[in-house]
């Protein structure tokens, strides 16, 4: 039966695949392929943690004191002869040699199943034994993760790649950590749906950045959705359609082909510079997260790097941080792709959303920090880790003997983190000269993304030698809405007249002080503020490579100076969106943009 499923649309176009059920795990649990060769090392591993688990049921059986209620001996035999039957670990085996999956997603894939039947039976006792069943699988789960530390380093390598099958595939998950859509960005799904996660979470951003369709905030979506049904992802109007009748599929596919054919039409600009019909030249710089996306920046047409995440390379490390020459090998890496163009490396931005470890948002909210957008994040972080970002800093100055780099430094918002940071990069500077080891000396900017920053922006302007404004977190923290969750994500508005009054605030200070300023947050690569930007005088904006063609095509139609002529109006206005429209969009456009408006 077909049904729908409605969340947030954060990357465009349309995806058609069956879905494969990531579940969010009581455990936390990595997924990824295997390599075919690796199937009986899985396969191994499950026995091991069967055997394990068998084991340790046996020991509290034997462990049972005299008195205890009869019950429980009947439980734990419960749990043995689920542990050895075969809709368990038979069919597990099934999904790790017909998928590729890792032993542990096959597990919690065939938990997915089972956990379903259950819930269908009429019989009230065979339906509590669901709870029984989950037991044993986190039981399983926890042996597994006893024995994969190694294992995941192992086969980390071989993530992705390996799906033999023919079929396109769609990724639906409860939850997934910017960490982990990472190791699925040269995957082969076709789109993502989250149950959680707001426009500009970092799940969504990375997503964005793979250019595929995705919709997050779903809610239902991980449990609605079977493993293996077809799935419809509308990345344009934020809707899931699940089993679609032949009429529906025929209309999507019809819509991938035309969005196809515009995407090739756009590609063609990739040459063509960037300026608009009054000759303002304007610099499209590209978002990267690893220096492996380099190449789509340059692809795209990007005249450098306006933001580095560097904080990608620290994740998932099993708490060993990369070191200063591994973490040299990356800056450089990403330069030297970029062919002399210049290359903004931002220091890590670790915290909130983006945690070093693997961790889940309902982790994240409830068990670590009460309120992680708020606490020590970014900036805070380096400084409270002084040794860590000095290192940093080494390694980023290191690069930029290979080509022209620019430090970014994210979330600054007091005039002390200002004097430590410049502190600390004067000794890391300071340690590289006494060693003799090459470096230039690099612009120093900041990020404006923290309201405080953006009042205070003369003092910023004195230090820095250009800023970048993080709109995806100036909105977060002007409107007090958390970016990443989907419970307040209507009210997460960019066209807020507050966040545009300090964005247009910012760039004008900037340019009166004759700084460098761009915006590199997700409004910079969305066609409906690129009139906004250009009227407010932004002639800098970086975004993902995706985005460029789209916003250099609007840039071509703009005439700066006619913007300007109405920049007042949409400020003054109680709806500067619907201003903008009325005043600089044609009918077309509108009708684009309608998906990704609040
Ligand atoms: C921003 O906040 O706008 C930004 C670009 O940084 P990030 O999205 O990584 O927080
Ligand atoms: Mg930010």
């Amino acid at each position: 039966m077909t049904l729908q499923v409605f969340g947030l649309p954060v990357s465009r176009g349309v995806a058609i695949g069956r879905a494969v059920l990531v579940a969010s795990s009581r455990v936390d649990v990595a997924h990824y392929f295997i390599a075919p060769d690796q199937i009986p090392h899985e396969i191994e591993r499950l026995r091991q943690a069967r055997d394990a688990v068998a084991d340790e049921i046996e020991r509290l059986k034997r462990e049972v004191p005299d008195d205890a209620p009869p019950e429980l001996v009947a439980l734990l035999d419960v749990h043995l002869m689920l542990l050895h039957d075969e809709t368990l670990t038979g069919a597990t085996k099934q999904w790790i040699t017909e998928r590729h999956y890792n032993a542990e997603w096959a597990l919690s894939a065939q938990l997915e199943v089972l956990a379903r039947q259950f819930d269908e039976m009429e019989d009230d006792y065979l339906r509590e034994r669901k709870a029984d069943i989950e037991q044993v699988v986190e039981r399983l789960l926890r042996a597994m993760s006893r024995q994969s530390v190694s294992t995941l380093a192992a086969v980390s390598q071989t993530r992705e790649r390996d799906w033999g099958g023919e079929e396109p595939l769609v990724l639906i998950a409860g939850d997934i950590a910017p960490a982990d859509m990472l190791q699925f960005k040269r995957s082969v799904f076709q789109g993502f749906v989250t149950d959680v996660g707001g426009r500009t979470s970092h799940t969504a951003i990375v997503a964005r950045s793979m250019d595929i369709p995705a919709v997050v905030g779903a809610r239902e979506a991980s449990r609605l959705i079977r493993q293996d049904d077809w799935v419809i992802i509308d990345g344009d109007a934020g809707v899931v359609i699940v089993d679609p009748s032949p009429m529906v599929l025929e209309e999507y596919r019809f819509r991938q082909r035309q969005s196809q054919l515009e995407r090739e039409r756009l590609a063609r600009l990739r040459h063509t510079p960037a300026v608009t019909l009054d000759g303002e030249q304007v610099a499209l710089l590209a978002n990267i997260e690893l220096p492996q996306d380099a190449p789509a920046a340059l692809a795209a047409g990007a005249v450098g790097v306006g933001l580095f995440r560097t904080e990608f390379l620290f994740m998932n490390r099993q708490g060993e941080l990369p070191g200063e020459d591994e973490q040299y090998e990356a800056y450089r890496a990403a330069v030297e792709a970029m062919q002399g163009l210049p290359v903004t490396i931002r220091t890590v931005d670790v915290g909130a959303d983006k945690p070093l470890e693997r961790m889940s948002m309902s982790e994240l909210r409830h068990e670590h920090t009460l309120n992680p957008a708020l606490g020590l994040r970014a900036i805070r972080w380096s400084l409270s880790e002084p040794s860590m970002f000095r290192m940093q800093l080494r390694a980023i100055l290191r690069a930029s003997a290979h080509g022209k780099v620019r430090l970014l430094i994210p979330m600054l918002a007091h005039a002390n983190e200002i004097r430590q940071t410049f502190e600390i990069l004067a000794r890391a500077k300071q340690q590289l000269r006494d060693a003799g080891v090459a470096h230039t000396d690099v612009e120093v900017g900041a990020m404006i993304e923290v309201p405080a920053a953006a009042l205070q922006l003369p003092l910023f302007l004195r230090h820095f030698d250009f800023i970048s404004i993080g709109t995806n977190d100036l909105i977060q923290y002007t409107l007090a809405i958390d970016r990443a969750d989907e419970a307040v994500a209507h009210l997460y508005d960019p066209w807020h007249p507050a966040v545009l009054r300090l964005i247009a605030d910012a760039i004008r200070l900037a340019r009166q002080a004759g700084k460098d300023v761009s915006v590199c947050g997700e409004m910079a690569g969305e066609p409906a503020f690129t009139p906004l930007l250009l009227a407010m005088g932004l002639r800098s904006f970086s975004m993902h490579p995706s985005q460029i063609p789209a916003v250099k095509q609007r840039i071509l139609r703009s005439d700066t100076q006619k913007l300007a002529l109405h920049l007042a109006s949409v400020l003054a206005s109680d709806d500067p969106h619907a201003e903008s429209k009325r005043l600089w969009t044609s009918g077309r456009e509108a009708a684009a943009e309608r998906a990704f408006s609040p």
